[in-house]
């Protein structure tokens, strides 16, 4: 304490010193104030605005984005595009997105013909999906839903309409470069509580078949 007084306090060259700091913090201020400081504030943040805007856009309308698959069923025995819309504004009113919660649906031959696959404009515009729950937005924002109309936790999946999901899949596996580890039934996402798509429905064995057919293709 004592020592800095001294230092600061040494007569006529310690007055030099500090008109010296003095003039130096003068210089740098007025150096400052000569850049137009607030248009470039403003400019930057126009231009972090415009990124941040940007990038949220990308990453919710990228249409290249699709990472995952997630299968479910109807667990109905009846389905198309107008039912499932009508059961998705019942089920999920709040969802701003009025469309099948999926982004196809594969039909079993009671509403649509057996293996027809059909999509809405969630699919067209390449929007978020509603088919997973908020524990996992991440699968609804860059996974492709496929439901299968009917219940396989009463009984199997026709083979028909199974072999269209394998043609739907590796479509998608192809054009999104979707690797055959992330196609997964919806129950089997962790921490998703449900039977979708129902315990005749094997995971196992379609990604065997996609694995196969990605194979074949390469
Ligand atoms: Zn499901």
């Amino acid at each position: 304490m004592v020592e800095n007084n001294t230092q600061e306090n040494t007569g006529e060259f310690g007055r030099m010193l500090k008109l010296e700091k003095l003039e130096f913090k003068k210089n740098r201020l007025a150096v400052g104030s000569s850049v137009p400081e607030e248009s470039r504030r403003r400019l930057l943040k126009g231009f972090f605005a415009a990124g941040a805007l940007a990038g949220l856009a990308g990453y919710l309308y990228w249409p290249n984005r699709w990472q995952y698959i997630v299968i479910h069923h109807s667990a109905g025995n009846y389905g198309n595009i107008e039912f499932l819309q009508r059961v998705h504004r019942q089920r999920q009113a709040g969802d701003p997105i009025d469309a099948i919660p999926y982004h196809f649906i594969i039909g079993n031959g009671n509403g649509m013909r057996m293996g027809e696959v059909a999509s809405d404009w969630r699919k067209e515009h390449n929007l978020w999906g509603a088919h997973v729950s908020s524990r996992n937005s991440y699968r609804n924002f860059l996974g492709l839903g496929i439901c299968m109309i009917g219940n396989f936790e009463k009984y199997e999946v026709p083979s028909a309409q199974f072999e269209s999901l394998i043609n739907l899949c590796s479509r998608l596996m192809i054009d999104y470069n979707i690797p055959v580890e992330n196609i997964n039934g919806h129950g089997l996402v962790k921490n998703e509580m449900t039977l979708c798509p129902g315990k005749y429905f094997s995971v196992t064995k379609l990604r065997e078949e996609l694995s196969k057919r990605i194979d074949g293709q390469v």
